[in-house]
């Protein structure tokens, strides 16, 4: 088995948002050279995550983050943590920070409609995610 590890920065523009990395992703597998294992794809920040979801019509991107939003307002009363943030602390643990995509014939096995997002839930700010490829 071979272990590949990359790391690609994310500059994210506004404070929520879900940024399509599927194409750095499967960037990343293709060089690797890995033609059947699987895809790691890690978080490692506590006010972001990881998702697969549509990345074909981008009405459906706007509907999670406002969903995620009504659900966790960042104005909610009661919070304790004094940087303001709580939110978005939520939305990374329910969102979480890893996906793990199969890989066949060398590449990513998404279904025709899916994408790998990064979700910013407290941006503007320069992220990184990192991805491990295993296989053969
Ligand atoms: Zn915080």
């Amino acid at each position: 088995m071979n272990i590949v590890d990359e790391t690609f920065g994310v500059k994210t523009g506004r404070r929520c948002e879900m940024v399509d990395i599927t194409g750095q992703v499967a960037g990343i597998v293709k060089t690797s050279g890995i033609t059947a294992g699987d895809c790691i794809v890690y978080c490692p920040h506590t006010t972001a995550a990881i998702t697969i979801n549509e990345n074909a019509d981008p009405d459906v991107v706007h509907d999670m983050l406002m969903t995620l939003e009504e659900l966790l307002p960042q104005d909610r009363r009661g919070y304790r943590h004094n940087e303001g943030n709580s939110d978005a602390h939520v939305k990374s643990s329910l969102v979480g920070p890893t996906q793990q995509i199969l890989i066949n014939n060398g590449r990513l096995s998404l279904g025709t409609w899916q994408g790998i997002y990064f979700c910013e839930f407290d941006g503007p700010r320069s992220r990184r995610v990192t991805v491990q490829i295993r296989g053969k």
